[in-house]
């Protein structure tokens, strides 16, 4: 039987972070059939209706009001139970993100129901929708049958393939008006510093160069966003770099930093701990140069240098201007 399912999406920078498209076919895998309804706060686009529509949205849910244009935790909140009501899903998704991660263990208690993170995939088995989610830094992995009604689940960013835009589908658009209580805005959010990053952002990246500490010093780092730029690619670090302050925390990769699975992974100086590896190790090619060949980096490597990154890094940045 066909499934209502709710999926949010989420816009960052002036544009659909591709997670709200990889909620859409996480969506479809549920809903055999039955409808997709996207959630879009605080914005009338239709730009954004239609690129929903396109990867599998059947409806989108427009909620206006000024006090969402920008994130709060419990405005949103309120705002979504509104859309939850209305719609009646049977399942709800959001991205594992920072504001996903906020806001849905609130959304869940004040639903009374429970909640099942950090997923990177799902499937359904005899009518029951059955999430894998990583365990043990990514060592294990736990499978969880959800019984509430209605579903409710996080999806990690990069691990369910968006599809491919159809250019066919369209989308009814339902346009809601929202006021909040006067509860939910005790918290205003006065200003937003951004963290001036450079080039691609790092988690939707298709490449990524890694440093770690054998990178050894902030110059050095100046190397790598140097490759990044021929390569389109997005830098990354280990937590190491990022300790010795060669690198911003906001580049970190692994299980307290960034979770990333680009097309290509180069990690460079870096050993390969097992918590940078629960960062990246769904990469589908890794590169790796290190000087020592037991680093545990090259177990997971697909192809791997032994060698001094400042001697093989000229040769790359050589090779990759020829072409
Ligand atoms: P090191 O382990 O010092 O390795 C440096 C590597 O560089 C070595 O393998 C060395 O052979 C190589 N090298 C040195 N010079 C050169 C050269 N000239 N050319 C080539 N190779 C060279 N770490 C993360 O990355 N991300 C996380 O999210 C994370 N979360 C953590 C959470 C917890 C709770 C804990 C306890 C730890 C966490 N860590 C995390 C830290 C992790 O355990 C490692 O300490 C860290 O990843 C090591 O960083 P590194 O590989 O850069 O440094």
């Amino acid at each position: 039987m066909g499934q209502k399912v709710l999926v949010f999406a989420e816009e960052k920078n002036g544009k659909l972070r591709n997670v709200s498209f990889e909620v859409l076919a996480a969506a479809k895998k549920i809903a055999n059939g039955g409808e997709i309804a996207s959630i879009l706060f605080g914005l009338d686009s239709n730009e954004y209706v239609q690129a929903l529509a396109k990867h599998g949205a059947d409806k989108v849910f427009v909620v206006l009001d000024p006090s969402l244009t920008q994130y709060v935790t419990d405005v949103y909140k309120e705002a979504f139970i509104e859309v939850v009501k209305q719609f009646q899903p049977d399942a709800i998704l959001i991205g594992h993100t920072p504001i996903g991660r906020d806001m849905a263990p609130k959304i869940a208690a004040a639903l009374k129901i429970g909640l099942i993170t950090d997923n990177i995939d799902l499937e359904v088995i005899d009518d029951k929708i059955v999430f894998t989610r990583p365990i043990y830094a990514g060592k294990a992995f736990v499978k969880k049958i959800a019984y509430d009604s209605p579903v409710f689940a996080t999806i990690r960013p990069n691990n369910i393939a968006m599809e491919e835009a159809d250019p066919s589908r369209s989308a009814e658009k339902i346009t809601l008006s929202f006021s909040p209580s006067q509860d939910a805005l005790r918290v205003k959010v006065r200003d937003v510093i951004r963290k001036a990053s450079k080039g691609v952002d790092l988690s939707e990246a298709k490449i990524v160069i890694s440093g770690g500490r054998g990178v050894k010093s902030k110059e050095g780092f100046e190397k790598l966003y140097e490759v990044a730029e021929i390569l389109g690619a997005a830098v990354g670090a280990s937590r190491g770099a990022c300790d010795a302050e060669y690198a911003d925390y906001s580049l970190q990769v692994g299980q307290t930093g960034k979770v990333v699975t680009p097309d290509l992974y180069i990690a460079l100086g870096i050993s390969g701990a097992i918590q940078h590896v629960a960062g990246m190790s769904n990469s589908k090619v890794i590169v790796a140069v290190n000087k020592d060949p037991e680093a545990p980096i090259f177990q997971i490597a697909d192809y791997g240098i032994v060698g001094d990154l400042f001697e093989v890094l000229p040769i790359l940045v050589d090779e990759l201007k020829a072409l």
